[in-house]
């Protein structure tokens, strides 16, 4: 069944904030609810101690994937006298969710490495090379000067998109950072129901129509609502499936171009929300959506589902776009900043 479309602008009686209605920003801030402690990776006072906690909760998250493929995977290489069976090494990738030719790109450049420190620190060199450089300590900024940092998320339903955007708002909120959602997922009323309920546990401000309005306007609203309040972020959730995919991508480019419409030269961040326990199928969309919509960007949903935590390398190389976030749990703090070196390292540890 398909909702019948209202006419565009029209704002849900569930709206918490009229989004036309400019406040002065010292009158906006409702309180966190979150604590700072709860999310890892806040480093202004104590780097080292950051950095820990994130390694900590990165292994914790990796639970699954340690006790999965990568023991057996430190199995093979491990094994001492005439050295390890590549093709179980290779199998070993290909299962952990590698991917098949880039297991075998893996694997033969490690056996060429004949790298002094073993078989094991030769594929780990490897997997590491398969990650995109990136500035450390990215966030989100805002492109135009005055305006908010905009972040659209893109995805397939059922991928964590929700619970990602509120993370986040937790995350960017408990940093000090006005946070402004837009619910542009109006195909789902379930989708805005959500988001509000995040948004509640959050504390900070959403701004959506009616189940079935236009999506472009849900996030022109959002960025006027931004600027007048001076909101730091703007985060929206987009429709994760529509008729067809030729619909989803159109409404996806409408979406972009509301944004340059609104504030030129913004740069929206467009991060991908990929389900990792969905292997190289999640991959398979990432590639369509990226394709379309041009993606800055990933959060790795529900890693501590999985024992296949090798989907990590598989995108990277394929899409060139770096992992921004991961997810290992349904808790506001279960989201982790992505930092190659932790991920490889707490993956060996
Ligand atoms: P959406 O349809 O893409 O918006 O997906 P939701 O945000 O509603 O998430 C779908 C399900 O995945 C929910 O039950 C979430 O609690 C769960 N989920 C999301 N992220 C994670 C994660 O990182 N780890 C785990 N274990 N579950 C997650």
């Amino acid at each position: 069944m398909f909702r019948r479309r209202k006419p565009d602008g029209e704002v849900d009686s569930r709206e918490p904030e009229a989004p036309s209605e400019p406040e002065p920003a010292a009158e906006a801030p409702t309180p966190p609810r979150f604590d700072r402690p709860l999310f890892a990776g806040f480093d202004d006072e104590d780097p080292e101690a950051a950095r820990a906690d994130v390694e900590e909760r990165l292994e914790h998250g990796l639970e699954r994937t340690r006790g999965g493929f990568m023991s057996r995977l430190r199995g093979y290489l491990g094994t001492e006298g005439e050295g390890p069976s590549w093709d179980d090494v290779e199998e070993t990738l290909i299962a952990g969710d590698v991917g098949a030719a880039l297991a075998m790109d893996v694997v033969d450049a490690a056996r060429r490495r004949r790298d002094p420190g073993g078989a094991e620190a030769a594929v780990r060199a490897e997997l590491a090379s398969l990650l995109v450089p990136r500035e450390a300590g990215w966030e989100p900024r805002p492109a135009v000067a005055g305006g908010p940092a905009v972040v659209l998320i893109v995805g397939v339903n059922g991928t964590g998109k929700t619970t990602t955007i509120g993370k986040l708002a937790a995350r960017y909120t408990a940093e000090g950072r006005t946070v402004l959602l837009a619910a542009a997922d109006t195909f789902r009323a379930a989708a805005i129901d959500q988001l509000l309920i995040w948004a509640e546990r959050a504390g900070v401000q959403v701004v959506s129509h009616a189940p079935g309005a236009d999506p472009g306007a849900v996030v022109y609203d959002a960025l006027d609502a931004a600027v007048a309040r001076g909101a730091d972020i703007v985060i929206a959730d987009t429709a994760g499936r529509l008729h067809t995919k030729s619909n989803l991508m159109d409404e996806l480019a409408k979406i972009r171009r509301v944004v340059d419409k609104r504030l030129p030269g913004a740069q929206p961040e467009t991060l991908f929300v990929l389900d990792a326990t969905t292997g190289q199928n999640g991959l398979q969309q990432a590639k369509a959506f990226h394709e379309a919509a041009g993606l800055t960007g990933v959060v790795l949903t529900k890693l501590d589902s999985t024992a296949k935590g090798g989907i990590v390398f598989a995108i990277e190389h394929d899409l060139g776009v770096p992992v921004r976030f991961v997810g290992v749990g349904e808790q506001a703090g279960d989201l982790l900043p992505f930092d190659p070196e932790t991920f490889v390292a707490a993956l060996f540890a």
